[in-house]
């Protein structure tokens, strides 16, 4: 996904804007799409970027150009990933406060210095043009929503779906077995389109969703078959698995080995020799 080019600012409906977090990298392809939803003067603003120089300015271009206005609405969070969560000081600063919508991650949030609303599953958040439903989509991250704008079936994903690649599983906060429930409950929406948090609107939703389950159970299945042949560490597992991803990317594919290997443990078709993190070794079952 790294090298994708896109705009700063890009209008995607007519109530989407959305306004690039201007952190491109390995994780966040052409960096972290935050959204402008609504078609009057207090646009929600959904997700805040990292807190790079360079996105205040921009978001008040966007607001002036797109939105004819000068400042947005309440901000909603998808997670408290630091790419999502990390610009929300500086909106408060330069607009004044406004309220700041999560899932509560106890022990996570305070690492924020944002006074947040708690959030959660069916909460329904409306502003002119715009009303968002909040669904608990948990699996990539223990406090994740996406939300469900009504007025157009389209889902904001955050980093359950992506535009291009697919979502790291970590092991602080991440679950396989829910992030596969949580892509289940996603196929069952009306869906017109998926507007994720990072590269290109996703015009075919279910297709989408429906690859991105099919890809996890096929990683599940290499994973298992390596195990079968004695390919007992997860180094090794991502060496011969992630043949076509960059090494940059390694350390990210061994989270989601693991956390698949903690799923398969669960199901009792894996199992771990306890020596500890560092040295963990499974065998199939
Ligand atoms: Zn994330």
């Amino acid at each position: 996904m790294q090298g994708l080019e896109v705009p700063d600012v890009e209008r995607w409906s007519e109530r989407v804007v959305v306004v690039r977090g201007l952190n491109p990298g390995w994780f966040t392809g052409p960096g972290t799409n935050t959204f402008l939803i609504g078609t009057g003067r207090r646009p929600l603003l959904l997700d805040t970027g990292a807190g790079k120089a360079g996105y205040i300015p921009l978001l008040e271009g966007a607001l002036a150009e797109h939105c004819g206005t000068d400042a947005p609405g309440d901000v909603l969070l998808t997670h408290v990933h630091p790419d999502h969560i990390g610009g929300a000081a500086d909106v408060l600063a330069r607009f004044g406060p406004r309220r700041v919508s999560k899932l509560p991650w106890p022990g996570r949030d305070e690492r924020f210095d944002v006074v947040l609303t708690p959030a959660a599953d069916g909460d329904i958040f409306r502003t002119e043009g715009a009303t968002l439903h909040a669904l608990y989509t948990p699996g990539h991250a223990q406090d994740h929503l996406c939300y469900w704008l009504e007025e157009e079936r389209a889902l904001f994903t955050g980093d359950v779906i992506l535009g291009a690649g697919t979502t790291v599983i970590p092991t602080e906060g991440g679950d396989m077995g829910l992030y596969l429930a949580t892509l289940e409950r996603l196929l069952d929406l009306d869906l017109d389109r998926i507007y994720p948090a990072h590269g290109p609107a996703i015009d075919a939703p279910h297709a989408k969703i429906r690859e991105y389950l099919e890809h996890r159970l096929a990683r599940e299945s290499q994973i298992v078959e390596a195990l079968e042949d004695g390919v007992d560490e997860i180094g090794p597992i991502v060496e011969r698995i992630y043949v076509d991803t960059p090494r940059e990317l390694y350390p990210a594919a061994g989270q989601s080995v693991r956390a698949h290997l903690l799923k398969l443990e669960r199901e009792g078709r894996a199992a771990r020799a306890d020596t500890g993190p560092d040295a963990e070794r499974w065998t199939a079952l």
